[in-house]
């Protein structure tokens, strides 16, 4: 038996993140692990175990080992928790409030109508964090905004079906399921939930739906209730009771944090026990008309499914700013506000209001004027939006008569097909590790090659840039990445990790070469800083074609550290192309983290520093007649999108949504007249100089 003792250093405790690492840590080792803090003790392999051991900040835990590995396990524990269990982005903590100035029913709807006209703009220095709640007004109910922008529209009471066990018989339900075959097809749901997160982009957001599944192969969650259908419970019965109880356990827990997680809990007990009771996946009907929803609270699994045609954005009276389903609103860009007063639910279906996720207000039954600007603006946007989609098939052509081809950020052959639908001009990023994500083992050669092949044909003839796998950073593979890095997005990511793993990268480079013939098939290497990642990653390409006799790729790499933007020059007569990846190129050039809410507003692809990389990176590829792409959000910035063009961006890849609007705004623009304003923006000092120099000169 071996035994430490330490001082929990994370700043909130062992939450759901640092839990997971943990908990996925310790399941490696075949030794029973088990944690001590006060009178209370866990096995360090069950989340929900280690999550009702309440440890804060300051915490005394001591960890015992016992097994034949214990040794190592005790080692590689030891030092998990020295770094920190993976808590390297925590949300900050939330500053004082300031104080906000008194403001009228009709000023909060002039204003929301300003900023989102500003977003309808494309302007995004708009500040993305909540503010404090305006104060009270007649007909104004108070809650803190937690994703940004309006909704008008009528109300709708969300309420999923509550599950009373007593009345098992009147409830709806008729395909019932056992509690085996409901744990399967509840992660298969769960799996599908997260890798639409991941084709999203929405990494973090789909970490909610990992630990979902976590929490659903719980070995204590499993064992309660085992042990109460051994003892004569129904398996609906164990179930419900198991997941009540543990969630009832956390949710006292004093971390606000922490007991949060009592949320996911019940989220995944509700999606197991619907689906034993044969309940429609929601619980709930939603209206085919768009509509803004309130409810006491959301689950994350709520959220994610909302139809975001239908919904308009969506008021909570449980929840706090930082809350996964806050996250996910404003990752799906529905404006949402939460700790409303209590009174909203008291609210009629169908009565009219107005949403405003900036400023945290509901603005109920609003005065005909402040209701129709409102509806005006949030109108004018959908139109537009509309409008875009109608002409989606025309060519990228500016009034000046530049072709500038727009093309999509995809994740899947879904993707490709919708890209297709919203005529993109090819895919710009085909983001692999979708494949890699939400699994145990690697997808083979033969799978990879199948996948491929179904984009490499929808496409066709358009041409797909195959991004060879880019994990690492915030996008970690349990399976490849086992030893937790103090700094992961400085770690081993990208085409680093691929080199050093040549098994895997050779099994990826042939199944694209394989799937290449059957379109238009591109390879392109993430995260490139020396150039002899490009002749290491080259030659195994060469190697490989002559094996397999296939033919000749483009080969290209994404510009995305800043020193690869500052050896563009060195770089360009190597590659068939350059695509710049903002995401990243911000982050290590402003030293701030992509992920850190408290930095969002400054992590800014406008920033003039950025831009002269972007600039340098282009002129680089010009000069040896090499295209320039960018591939980064920055690219369907509807500021950014005159700047880039401006310095000569070749072409923009997009998400697929954002296709058709950046088609039709490209319509719009004269190249003349952006040369001169991009020249402009790179002597400018700030992000917010460069922005607002832009809507000087185009309005
Ligand atoms: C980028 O960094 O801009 C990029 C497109 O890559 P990812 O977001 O996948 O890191
Ligand atoms: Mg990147």
């Amino acid at each position: 038996m071996k035994q430490l003792e330490l001082v929990l250093q994370n700043p909130t405790g062992l939450h759901a993140r640092p839990a997971k690492v943990l908990v996925n840590l310790a399941k490696q080792f075949k030794s029973g692990i088990s944690l001590q803090h006060g009178a209370k003790r866990a096995n360090a392999k069950s989340m929900v175990s280690v999550l009702t051991l309440g440890a804060n900040k300051g915490s005394r835990i001591t960890i015992t080992v016992t097994g034949e590995d214990e040794e190592t396990a005790i080692a590689e524990l030891e030092a998990a928790f020295r770094s920190g269990l993976g808590d390297t982005d925590l949300p900050a903590e939330p500053g004082p409030a300031a104080p906000a100035p008194p403001v009228s029913a009709k000023e909060a709807g002039f204003r929301a109508e300003l900023e989102a006209a500003f977003r309808a703009g494309g302007g995004t220095d708009l500040p993305a964090e909540p503010r404090p709640a305006a104060p009270a007004t007649p007909g104004v109910l108070k809650g803190v905004g937690a994703a940004p922008g309006i909704a008008v529209g009528p109300i709708f009471h969300f309420q999923p079906v509550e599950v009373d066990l007593d009345h098992l018989e009147a409830l709806p339900g008729d395909g019932r399921m056992s509690l085996e075959e409901a744990l399967v097809r509840a992660k298969a749901q769960l799996t599908e939930l997260h890798q639409q997160m991941v084709n999203k982009k929405l990494g973090a957001e789909a970490a909610i739906f990992e630990a979902h599944v976590e929490l659903l192969e719980d070995p204590e969650l499993a064992q309660d209730v085992q042990a109460r259908i051994a003892a004569g419970q129904s398996s609906v019965k164990a179930w419900k009771t198991v997941i009540d109880e543990h969630a009832a356990v956390i949710a006292t827990l004093k971390d606000p944090l922490l007991a949060a997680r009592a949320d996911d809990l019940r989220d995944v007990g509700r999606r197991v026990l619907r689906l034993m009771l044969g309940l429609s996946d929601k619980g709930v009907s939603m209206p085919s008309t768009p509509v803004v929803v309130i409810a006491r609270e959301l689950s994350p699994s709520d959220t994610a499914s909302f139809d975001t045609e239908r919904v308009l954005g969506f008021g909570l009276v449980e929840g706090g700013p930082t809350s996964h389903v806050a996250i996910l609103a404003r990752a799906l860009g529905l404006p949402a506000i939460v700790g409303v007063e209590e009174a909203m639910l008291a609210l009629a279906d169908q009565t009219p209001v107005i949403l405003n996720g900036n400023d945290g207000t509901l603005t109920v039954n609003p005065e005909p004027d402040v209701l129709a600007r409102a509806s005006e603006v949030q109108r004018r946007f959908l139109e537009y939006r509309r409008f875009a989609v109608l002409q989606a098939a025309l060519p990228a052509l500016t009034l000046d008569g530049r072709h500038v081809d727009v093309t999509a950020n995809a994740g899947s052959v879904a993707d490709a097909a919708e890209a297709m639908k919203m005529s993109a001009d090819g895919i710009g990023l085909l983001r692999t590790e979708f494949l890699f994500l939400g699994r145990t083992t690697a997808p083979s050669e033969e799978e990879q090659f199948s996948v491929y092949r179904a984009i490499a044909e929808t496409m066709k003839p358009l041409p797909v840039i195959v991004r060879t796998l880019d994990i690492g950073g915030d996008k970690p593979l349990p399976y490849i990445l086992l030893k937790p890095e103090m700094n992961p997005f400085l770690g081993e990511r990208g085409i680093r990790l691929c080199l050093n793993r040549p098994a895997l990268f050779r099994e990826q480079l042939r199944a694209i070469l394989r799937a290449a013939p059957f379109g238009n098939l591109r390879i392109m290497f993430p995260m490139v800083t020396d150039i002899a990642e490009i002749h290491q990653a080259r030659a195994l390409i060469d190697e490989l074609r002559h094996e397999l006799d296939a033919p000749a790729v483009q080969i290209g790499i994404m510009v995305e550290v800043p020193a690869a933007a500052l050896l563009a020059d060195v770089l360009a007569p190597e590659v068939d192309f350059f695509s710049i990846g903002t995401n990243d190129l911000t982050q290590y050039t402003l030293a701030m983290d992509r992920g850190n809410p408290a930095l969002a507003a400054k992590h800014d692809g406008l920033h003039p520093a950025v831009l002269r990389l972007i600039a340098q990176t282009i002129e680089a590829a010009h000069k040896y007649g090499k295209r320039a792409d960018i591939c980064g959000e920055l690219g369907s910035d509807t500021a950014a999108v005159p700047i880039l063009l401006g310095l000569g961006m070749d072409e923009l890849s997009v998400s697929i949504p954002a296709v058709p609007t950046v088609k039709a705004q490209v319509r719009g623009l004269n190249i003349s007249d952006l040369q001169p304003l991009a020249r402009q923006a790179l002597t400018c000092s700030s992000a917010r100089e460069v922005r607002e120099l832009v809507k000087k000169q185009l309005g």
